[in-house]
């Protein structure tokens, strides 16, 4: 079983593979020429499904996508699904630009949580999703040179440390991406074992 995934970013193509191999699925990444659909849902689950179904449509293969961002709960949950474009420039802009909107936000009420969503579509019509989430805390300040996008600012209790400090090996394995990689382990178990 070949599934193709809707994403032109090979780490992700890799994570995907180390997680769900063992099921016995192998991935292609997306042709070229693949359109990219536009990502238009209200819900993390909305866009993994839309690119899912989008490379599904295209290549008549089963799918996987994933969609993630930062949930920030005194910004009621924001940026959220628009976390990659939450402001124009870079990752640091970005971090820069949530800093301000949290300037009066005191310590203790500073709590949110990376989310991942996981779509799988498959020729038949049949889609499989699923969600990741890991807890943490939005430092007032930049710590830790690893990782991307807000890790430097995403605090890990259980770690002690940013996301941006933590080992990529570490990070790769509990982060919220391989924790819904692991749930759609299980649900794509259960799918084939009901075929
Ligand atoms: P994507 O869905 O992987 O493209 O991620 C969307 C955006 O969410 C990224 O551009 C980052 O801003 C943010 N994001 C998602 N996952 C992470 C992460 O593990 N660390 C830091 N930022 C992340």
């Amino acid at each position: 079983m070949e599934f193709v995934v809707a994403s032109h970013n090979p780490k992700k193509l890799r994570e995907m593979e180390a997680i769900l191999g063992a099921l016995g699925i192998s991935f292609a990444p997306l042709p070229e020429g693949a359109p990219e659909p536009e990502e238009n849902g209200l819900s993390f689950e909305e866009n993994a499904r839309i690119k899912a179904r989008a490379a599904c449509g295209f290549t008549g293969k089963p799918a996987i996508a994933d969609d993630s961002g930062l949930c920030v709960d005194a910004l009621d949950g924001a940026p959220g699904i628009y976390s990659a474009r939450y402001c124009e420039g870079t990752d640091e802009d970005r971090n820069a630009f949530l800093l301000r909107q949290m300037e009066g936000v005191p310590d203790g009420r500073r709590q949110a949580r990376f989310v991942s969503a996981i779509a799988a579509a498959f020729p038949n019509g049949d889609e499989l999703t699923v969600r990741g989430e890991c807890p943490g805390e939005i430092l007032r300040g930049a710590q830790g040179a690893g990782g991307f996008g807000y890790d430097p600012l995403f605090w890990d209790a259980a770690h002690g440390c940013t996301f941006a400090q933590l080992p990529a090996e570490v990070k790769d394995r509990i982060s919220h991406r391989a924790r819904a990689l692991q749930k759609m382990k299980q649900a794509l178990g259960e799918y084939y074992a009901e075929q």
